[in-house]
């Protein structure tokens, strides 16, 4: 059966071609999939029956089933567990951003940006040593239909509220299968299909030059994001093992590639975890690294796993690095803490649950 989702633009339309049915058809379809966000096509009332029925019986609109839900204490972060048709399980967040902290309710009129966090892989080949998903091992890559439906999932449950951001930054290395990933981009930035504006969605990869320099081509205004961790080849061949193939000088000049290219600035990601890369010497090694590029860093004290050795940094140590940082004048934010408290950090619902009893393999 085809899922819908997974049709690019042109081919819905040469589907209906085949099919005899006006061109116009695809653009009604389009509508009600991804704005009205229906699942049900009888719900198309302005599609003729016969169609609507052979819609029913040779195609479907991708729906994964939620399995697990955790909601933060202040109803500002959520994370479902979605199982896939083949029984494998992703995780995706959602995220919301107040005016005022701890704002009670998830549709609480003083949110002002809605983010979702959405996963391109069944776990993740890169194999990072401090994240839940690196230590659960690959399993396959997503289809562009099942990374899409993750956005539309929440984008349903917040309905009429709008989701405002999308961060490609969940399980997965998105820049891997770089023509799904951006097959599933360019549906949500459709105008005819979901529409989010490019400028809103961001792109993390742990480091994939070829996706980086096709990014650099591409004419949507997608951000790009690089989960860095380490400031030195040593360090970073540990923490993400992507980096003993493409190493921090090669890295490095891909991103100031892109950002010749693209005139636009990078976001580089920075997991501080104890004693590992957090010393004022690594925080110096950075800014040296990054310095006269057009970037902005994120820190981000570590959502430790269970079994883990790597455990998060304290705050003053969290902020010590970052004044050595700010005083070299590279930009930098601490990043607003999300869900800890329900285990948001990648991989680590999708963990906790699969060592329940009873968990659906
Ligand atoms: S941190 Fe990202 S790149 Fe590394 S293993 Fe986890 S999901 Fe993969």
């Amino acid at each position: 059966m085809i899922d819908l989702l997974n049709l690019t633009n042109l081919q819905l339309r040469e589907l209906l071609r085949a099919w005899k049915e006006p061109p116009y058809r695809a653009a009604q379809i389009e509508q009600w999939v991804y704005r009205e966000l229906v699942t049900d096509f009888e719900a198309m009332t302005n599609l003729p029956h016969d169609l609507r029925a052979r819609l029913a019986s040779e195609t479907k609109i991708g729906v994964p089933r939620v399995i697990a839900q955790n909601d933060s204490a202040d109803g500002l972060t959520r994370k479902v567990l979605l199982q896939l048709d083949d029984g494998q399980t992703i995780e995706t967040v959602l995220m919301l951003y107040a005016d005022a902290p701890n704002s009670p309710a998830l549709q609480e009129p003083a949110v002002k940006r809605r983010t979702v966090c959405i996963s391109t892989q069944v776990g993740c080949p890169i194999g990072c040593p401090f994240c839940a998903t690196g230590q659960a091992g690959y399993i396959r890559n997503l289809t562009p239909g099942e990374i899409v439906a993750q956005v539309l999932h929440f984008a349903r449950a917040l309905k009429p509220d709008p989701l405002t951001n999308i961060v490609v930054m969940g399980m997965g290395e998105p820049l891997m299968k770089f023509d799904v990933t951006w097959q599933a981009i360019e549906s949500l930035t459709d105008p005819d299909r979901f529409g989010m504006g490019a400028r809103r969605i961001t792109v993390s990869t742990a480091g994939e030059i070829p996706g980086i320099e096709r990014m650099a081509r591409e004419p949507l205004q997608v951000n790009l994001a690089i989960s860095l961790h380490a400031p030195d080849d040593e360090l970073r061949n540990v923490l993400v093992p992507l980096n003993r193939k493409y190493p921090l000088k090669e890295l490095l000049r891909a991103v100031r590639g892109y950002v010749a290219q693209t005139r636009r600035r990078v976001t580089f990601e920075y997991a501080l975890m104890d004693h590992v890369n957090d010393q004022p010497a690594h925080a110096r090694a950075l800014a040296q690294l990054l310095r006269g590029l057009l970037c902005h860093v994120n820190l981000i004290p570590l959502n430790p796993t269970a079994a883990s050795p790597y455990q998060r940094s304290p705050y003053e140590r969290v902020k010590h690095f970052q004044n050595i940082l700010t005083d070299a004048g590279i930009p930098t934010t601490l990043r607003v803490e999300k869900g800890i408290e329900i285990a948001a950090g990648c991989g680590q619902l999708r963990q906790a649950e699969k060592d329940r009893p009873g968990f659906p393999q």
